[in-house]
């Protein structure tokens, strides 16, 4: 918590200045609604978002006197509300061995290091873990994968650079079940660029290990970076489409002034947000808990 605040730090005080600097001696009226829209816009909210929270705030307090804490308040409120159905832990089926998670987002999103945070997690709690270098495109990403297998004590299978994903994820998943893995996690490539190649391997990667397992993968998390704003709604658009994405991380919120974008991915995906990156280490990777981002967010 004290990470994420201080992380959040940009963002609440922004806004909450902006809030405190707009119901400064003034009513509630059509002007400072509109400027309170526009301020959550601003945030990331997204329109729709922004127009419901003003049109709660107004709610019988037209034309009255309101102080900037009143609003903040009510702000925080709205935003744990909005936010407490897709608050939820990550619980993984153990009952089925190796549980196989796949990880998709955009390159650049935070995948691996999501992937090495959880490893940690996982490891710590007392099971065994191997990790797939499925993103075969990115000799970077294989290496970092490695560097995260020693860090957490997990087995890390590679193959060389361009080589099929596919047949990769087929490996891992032999490999996991051979050495015993509880859980198998996988990384991919995130090329948007190049949009029918990364769907057309995502699809195979998904098809070959349904091949082996009927209901893997059973996890498909999806990275998103806070920092890119709405684009990370089409983003959640595209992988949910292509991959099945049943659940979300939002990564690197210890550095944006812009939270507001997880309340609108909440009022259009509705996918559970299970952890929030906010830092670059192995520790970094929290729960997502809908209250501490509501009164952090808020100021
Ligand atoms: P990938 O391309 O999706 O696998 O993304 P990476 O895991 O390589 O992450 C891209 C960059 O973002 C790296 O420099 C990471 O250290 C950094 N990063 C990932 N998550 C976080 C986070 O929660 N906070 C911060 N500040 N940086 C992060």
């Amino acid at each position: 918590l004290q990470r994420l605040s201080a992380g959040l730090a940009r963002s609440s005080g922004q806004l909450s200045g902006q809030i405190t600097d707009l119901f400064t001696k003034r009513k509630l009226d059509e002007d400072t609604l509109q400027d309170f829209e526009d301020v959550l816009i601003q945030a990331d909210f997204g329109p729709e978002t922004a127009m419901r929270i003003t049109d709660r705030l107004s709610d019988g307090r037209f034309g009255k006197d309101i102080t900037g804490e009143a609003v903040r308040n009510i702000l925080a409120e709205e935003v744990e509300k909005a936010l407490t159905p897709v608050a939820r832990p990550l619980e993984l089926d153990l009952s089925v061995k190796p549980h196989v998670i796949l990880v998709v987002g955009v390159n650049g999103t935070g995948k691996t290091t999501t992937i090495g945070k959880l490893a940690a997690k996982l490891t710590q709690g007392g099971l065994k873990v191997t990790l797939g270098a499925g993103d075969t495109f990115r000799a970077a990403a294989v290496e970092q994968l490695k560097i995260w297998g020693e860090r957490t004590g997990s087995a890390v299978v590679a193959k060389a650079i361009g080589a099929d994903a596919a047949g990769l994820v087929y490996e891992a998943y032999d490999e996991a079940v051979r050495n015993g893995s509880d859980v198998l996690i996988i990384d991919t490539a995130g090329r948007l660029q190049n949009k029918t190649e990364l769907m057309a391997e995502l699809e195979k990667i998904v098809r070959v290990l349904q091949k082996r397992v009927p209901d893997a993968p059973h996890t498909v998390l999806q990275t998103l970076d806070a920092t890119t704003g709405q684009n990370a709604l089409n983003q959640v658009e595209i992988f949910r489409n292509v991959a099945g994405v049943n659940g979300l991380v939002m990564t690197k919120l210890d550095g944006t002034a812009r939270g507001g974008i997880l309340v609108a991915i909440a009022a259009k995906h509705r996918l559970p947000v299970y952890f929030i990156g906010v830092g670059e280490g192995i520790d970094d990777l929290e729960p997502f808990k809908a209250n501490e981002f509501a009164a952090a967010i808020a100021g």
